[in-house]
């Protein structure tokens, strides 16, 4: 005997069956209730993500189990993944009276960057931009600690302050918020560039501000 089925009226006769239900319905249900986004927790320095409290390298069967712990309630196949443009395509298995029903969704990956052990270890070492500070010792100090909140507000930090000729060498971690500083207090800079690495194919630059206070 066929089925009809309730939400759309549907027959068994034209599509599959989900119990009482008919697919499309029951996937349409499935799909209103995934989720948007997850959060993936990355190691700004060395690129590892964070599955079950561990850095691990981040290949697809890793990245998939990070997925996996965020969502238990599905079966998690991760179809692909962009970390460029931070979505990944996902198929969700929704278990239904023992049928484990899969549908597909694109999803962010809201990345979360941080530092890893063994990179927090030599986090002395990591930094993005550096501030010459040149001028005036109150004056380069009190800047110091302003900078130094700045970045303590925004989850960054300064990674070290060397002293140097006529002033202060300030290390910092990140180089968008060190520029983003400079614009928004219109300091007069000396920018320079040097290459410090190649990640994902890309030239990586530190940033050093020369800066008169
Ligand atoms: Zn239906
Ligand atoms: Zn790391």
């Amino acid at each position: 005997m066929s089925k009809r089925c309730p939400k759309c009226g549907k027959t068994s006769d034209t599509v599959q069956f989900y119990g009482q239900f008919c697919k499309n319905c029951v996937e349409k249900d499935i799909s209103e209730a995934l989720p948007e986004s997850t959060e993936v927790i990355l190691c700004k320095n060395c690129g590892k993500i964070r599955l079950q409290g561990k850095f691990v390298k981040d290949t697809g069967q890793n990245m998939q189990e990070v997925i996996q712990s965020a969502f238990k309630n599905y079966k998690i196949i991760l179809i692909d993944y962009n970390v460029d443009d931070s979505t990944a395509d996902v198929s969700f298995g929704k278990d239904k009276n023992g049928e484990v029903i899969p549908v597909e969704k694109k999803i962010e990956l809201r990345f979360k960057k941080m530092l890893c052990e063994s990179c927090s270890r030599r986090a002395g070492s990591y930094y993005e931009a550096v501030m010459q500070l040149r001028g005036n010792k109150e004056r380069m100090e009190r800047f110091i600690d302003r900078v130094n909140k700045y970045f303590e507000r925004r989850g960054e930090f300064i990674a070290k302050v060397k002293e140097a000729d006529n002033g202060y060498d300030v290390y910092l971690s990140n180089k968008k918020l060190a520029s983003a500083y400079i614009s928004s207090h219109n300091l007069e800079t000396v920018n320079s560039y040097t290459l410090y690495g190649v990640k994902h194919g890309k030239k990586v630059y530190r940033h050093t501000y020369s800066i008169r206070l």
